[in-house]
């Protein structure tokens, strides 16, 4: 039977290695027979394809071939290409640290391929793991928001054990080659899976490959390097942030194992209002009463915004409700490129308990 191995990992005769290899990780996890919608043949038919693409000598002599090409039976023993044989028996050769990104990169492609279970193994150290982030909630004043805001911050949180200085060292212990990976840092392991027997190699859990490790784990922290403490700090609230913001400041977060990354803080925002001002997004937007007489002749009114006083001109015949711009008092974006506008509404007060004088001059007047 002769198959187009191009078409079966849906790839152009022109395409590169590296393509070859996306489009045979991307059709292996659809098709996963573990997989709801899996399908075993057409999995093992993938495989089948990627074992001679994926292989620069074999490829060619499929390109070569043609249509006439026989599969990865075809080239049995005699003709010395008995590695790729059948599907049970064949071997691949899969980097797990490159796996790994093309794992994430197509949404945990890493269960195929166990990586959890490489990574992890029973009795194991495992491998200096990121620290995670973490989310705090922090509650500001309504100008802190506006303007921003240095704040200082006090979480418990797993923070860089201080005996050990994160190493998970004890200080001074000897440092010895890693008995698990024999100092190269790397270790290979062979697995029987649906794919054949697949030798995979990640760097090695005990020594998170350095190849080098400490005779004795540090007495604080039993060789983890953190240790849960109260930290506090302070941290620079941007101008502009709104209720219900979320501020990321990098590098807050836990400590990782072994000085492995610090994870990241997450700020979640909560603003206080205030008695006078009142925001829509970067818009400060407030309410001025004026008297019937300013309404209709016109006047100057002052205006609090939050960059202070400014004076407002209010037109004759100006209607209550009518809306007035002030240009740039509002709130800074936190882009930093803008800044938002101060809008103020006038309520016009009707007046009350006139005396009778000024009643007759109002009917006077006829308005
Ligand atoms: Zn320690
Ligand atoms: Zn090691």
């Amino acid at each position: 039977m002769s198959k187009d191995y191009y078409k079966v990992l849906g790839v152009e005769k022109t395409a590169t290695a590296d393509e070859i290899k996306r489009a045979f990780l991307k059709l292996a996890h659809q098709y996963h027979p573990d997989k709801n919608g899996g399908k075993d043949d057409k999995f093992k038919e993938i495989n089948e394809a990627y074992q001679v693409l994926g292989n620069a000598e074999k490829r060619k002599q499929f390109d070569q071939f043609g249509a006439n090409f026989n599969g990865a039976g075809g080239f049995g023993g005699g003709q010395g290409y008995g590695g790729f044989g059948g599907f049970q028996n064949g071997g691949m050769n899969i980097n797990m640290d490159d796996l790994g990104d093309l794992g994430e990169m197509f949404g945990g492609l890493g269960d195929i391929f166990g990586f959890g279970s490489a990574r992890g193994g029973q009795g194991r150290r495992r491998e200096p793991q990121r620290g995670s982030d973490i989310e705090a909630a922090m509650t500001i004043d309504f100008l802190e928001a506006v303007f921003g805001a240095e704040k200082e911050v006090t979480l418990k949180k797993k923070i860089t054990c201080a005996h050990c200085g994160g190493t998970g060292a004890e200080p001074g212990a000897k440092i010895e080659e890693c008995p698990t990976c024999k100092g190269h840092g790397r270790v290979r392991r062979v697995q029987q899976t649906i794919l054949g027997s697949i030798q995979t190699e990640a760097s090695c859990p005990s020594c998170g490959g350095e190849g080098k490790i400490a005779s004795k784990k540090c007495s604080e922290c039993n060789g983890a390097g953190t240790a849960y403490d109260t930290a506090k700090f302070k941290v620079r609230i941007p101008a502009g942030v709104d209720d219900g913001g979320r501020i990321r400041i990098p590098g807050y977060g836990e400590a990782g194992d072994r000085g492995a990354g610090v994870g990241d803080l997450y700020l979640n925002i909560r603003v206080r209002p205030s008695d006078k001002f009142a925001r829509d997004e970067y818009d400060i937007l407030t309410k001025k009463e004026i008297s019937f007489t300013q309404a209709a002749l016109g006047d100057k009114i002052e205006i609090e915004t939050v960059h202070g006083k400014v004076e407002l001109k209010i037109p004759e015949g100006t209607q209550s409700g009518t809306v007035f711009k002030l240009k740039n008092k509002g709130v800074p974006h936190t882009s930093g490129r803008n800044i938002g506008d101060h809008l103020i509404e006038v309520v016009v007060k009707t007046p009350k308990n006139l005396n009778k004088r000024q009643k007759e001059s109002l009917k006077e007047l006829g308005i």
